[in-house]
């Protein structure tokens, strides 16, 4: 990244938006790269407080009458001498006519002073990204990464200074720096010292620790969950080709798969009935690959309260995923997230328009390895770009179950509650309980259970019979949905099931 920034100040871009809520770590990332032999540049930090400083300079050397915004770039103007400028608050004012009109004359001005070898550039730092539409195409706009392992082992390594820590073995170390990967940097600082404080030492037993308090820290900036699921792939009756599939891609992220000539798995979409399976397939996919699963809830994403808002909690929820990774990023309801949101002019402003265009180029452009798992149960509401070929690795259609799968889904589930499942006969409750998805069978058996435990006793077949009965399964109240759905993914979709014949054989 330092280099990007590096690149971009030699090529003499003059106008760059660094978004990060870190200002310190960029700041001192910047003095570096203006430090190098070949650069000799002096930087300068604007603040809506203090004016412009020269970095690293007491707050008293401000240089008088800089505070407004404008008349800090008016004075940056008239440097003549090569320069980075840092403005830290601009955000808030960068769409005042005045601001933007004096950036636009910056512009100018530095590409003249740029053919005469006089090197100046403006970095916007903020956490949001926001720019005036008359300065959008003369900006760069960059994403300053979280910590990476290398930055995070020098926050560790003061960490265990501090304890008197001395002797960590390189495994001990690559794990605690692991476990805090996705934090910024004084995030991490504090999840080591409150692991420390709580234990009183830093070893291998206060991994978990760590990784509980970045699970927090994750879950409290409200966009991204993570997921921690029991289940294994047993626990799903049916969808033999999907399991397969999964299976056969547990390694895909390894070093050895990357060595062999494979390419990184991308993602998968599963479309399907409700009820069938697909979030429980998804969950369990992180334990069998031994991967962090990483909720992205898209109706937290948005956020009207202010402009930028929402496309800044899609970044950093993305920039978080890639720096956890090797991770599955999970969406849930796909076609709910981004309903509508293909038309250009929406009532939210277009917001959801450039949502979705965020994260389509981000699916498209990325390099790290998160591993897109999303689902969906209408098609018609989904973009027609999420179903491009290419976009995903596979697309699966999840159908209702057939008598088989409903046997098996009825032993997982009694099994599940019960020690004793001979008494039923599971045959005939996969027969009577056609047309119902997993989601259903289960309901259904849990209010057979109901019933029983009301009448203090045990429950019986002929109760989950009478729950079947009595339960109109969605299949039958939206006939033309399923048909609909099944129709379509005939002939776009792979079965989930073993095979496509099976469940064209089947009729409700
Ligand atoms: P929705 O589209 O409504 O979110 P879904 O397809 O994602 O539904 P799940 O949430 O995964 O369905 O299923 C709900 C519950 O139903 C699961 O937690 C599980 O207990 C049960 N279930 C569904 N399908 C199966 C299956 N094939 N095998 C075992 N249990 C199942």
């Amino acid at each position: 990244m330092q280099e990007e920034i590096n690149v971009l100040i030699q090529a003499q871009y003059p106008l760059i938006y660094l978004v990060t809520p870190e200002e310190e770590r960029a700041e001192r990332a910047i003095a570096m790269i203006a430090q190098r032999k070949s650069q000799q540049q002096r930087v300068f930090v604007w603040t809506v407080t203090h004016g412009i400083v020269e970095y690293g300079q007491s707050r008293h050397t401000t240089q008088h009458n800089t505070v407004s915004p404008e008349a800090a770039v008016q004075w940056v103007i008239q440097q003549k001498e090569p320069g980075i400028y840092i403005f830290k608050d601009l955000h808030p004012f960068i769409d005042a006519p005045a601001t933007t009109r004096w950036l636009r004359d910056a512009m100018a001005s530095f590409r003249e002073e740029a053919k005469k070898s006089l090197k100046k550039s403006i970095i916007v730092m903020s956490p949001v990204q926001q720019i005036p539409i008359e300065l959008e195409k003369e900006v760069v706009v960059l994403d300053f990464p979280l910590p990476n392992l290398k930055e995070l082992n020098q926050v560790l390594s003061h960490q265990l200074d501090q304890s008197k820590t001395r002797r960590t073995t390189t495994e001990t170390r690559e794990k605690l720096l692991k476990a805090a990967l996705g934090l910024t940097r004084d995030e991490a600082e504090k999840v080591y010292r409150k692991a420390y404080v709580k234990a009183g030492r830093l070893t291998e037993a206060e991994v978990d620790i760590v990784l509980s308090e970045k699970k927090q820290i994750i879950r409290r900036n409200g966009i991204l969950d993570y997921i921690e699921e029991d289940e294994t792939l047993d626990s799903i009756g049916g969808l033999e080709e999907l399991k397969r599939w999964l299976k056969q891609r547990s390694n895909a992220f390894t070093e050895r798969a990357r060595e062999y000539g494979l390419p990184q798995p991308k993602g998968m979409l599963i479309l399907g009935v409700p009820g069938c399976g697909k979030s429980l397939i998804a969950k369990t996919t992180s334990r069998l690959w031994g991967l962090p699963l990483l909720r992205l809830d898209m109706g937290r994403v948005y956020d009207g309260s202010m402009v930028g808002r929402s496309e800044a909690n899609l970044r950093n929820a993305l920039k978080t995923a890639e720096s956890i990774s090797p991770a599955i990023l999970f969406i849930d309801e796909l076609d709910k997230s981004f309903a509508g949101s293909s038309g250009s002019s929406d009532s939210d402003g277009g917001t959801s328009s450039r949502i979705f265009g965020s994260f389509l180029t981000w699916m498209q452009e990325k390099t790290s390895p998160v591993f897109v798992m999303a689902t969906a149960n209408r098609v018609e509401r989904l973009p027609g770009e999420f179903l491009r070929k290419g976009r995903f690795d596979e697309i699966f259609f999840v159908d209702l179950p057939n008598t088989q799968e409903r046997q098996q889904i009825f032993e997982i589930h009694l099994k599940k509650r019960r020690g004793d499942i001979d008494r039923f006969d599971i045959e005939q409750l996969a027969k009577v309980s056609e047309g119902f998805s997993g989601a259903e069978i289960e309901q259904a058996m849990v209010a057979a259970m109901y019933e029983a435990f009301a009448q203090d006793r045990e429950f019986t077949q002929l109760d989950i019979i009478a729950a079947i009965k009595s339960t109109q399964p969605l299949s039958r109240t939206m006939t033309e949905q399923v048909a609909a759905l099944r129709d379509w993914a005939r002939q776009r979709a792979r079965p989930a099931a073993s095979s496509l014949a099976e469940y064209q054989r089947m009729e409700f």
